[in-house]
């Protein structure tokens, strides 16, 4: 159930796959309600360590939960020179499926993202008609 990306949500320390407790904070991921862990998540796109972010952008990816899509545009924006988390963002959002949330998020970055390459895979998953 708490797929956790590889770092506690709590306090960020790394964590293994089959850890239930962090060792440096302890809190017990079995815890972490599936709402608790979502927000958790979003928070983590506002760490100052782009791998800290990273594995947030991919867990959020996987979870595919549209609500987060807002708070994935507001990170692939915050570092607009940062076009591998861009493009991870992208990947991100089109696991949301077909949802208006994702489209309008796609959109967003497809037309503002400073970074041509960003804008261009927006673009990309906008046209498929599944958007896998
Ligand atoms: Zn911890």
């Amino acid at each position: 159930m708490s797929e956790h990306p590889g770092f506690c949500p709590a306090c960020f320390a790394p964590l293994a796959q089959e850890a239930d407790t962090c060792p440096a904070c302890g809190a017990r991921m079995a815890d972490l309600s599936a709402r608790d862990y979502r927000e958790k998540l979003v928070h983590a796109l506002l760490h100052p360590l782009a791998d800290v972010r990273m594995r947030a952008i991919i867990a959020l990816g996987l979870r595919g939960e549209p609500e987060t899509a807002d708070a994935l545009v507001k990170c692939a924006m915050n570092h607009p020179t940062d076009v591998v988390q861009g493009l991870e963002i992208i990947r991100s959002l089109a696991r949301m499926k077909e949802t208006e949330a994702a489209r309008t998020a796609l959109s967003l970055l497809q037309a503002r993202h400073p970074a041509h390459a960003v804008r261009e895979a927006a673009g990309r998953k906008l046209e498929c008609s599944t958007l896998e």
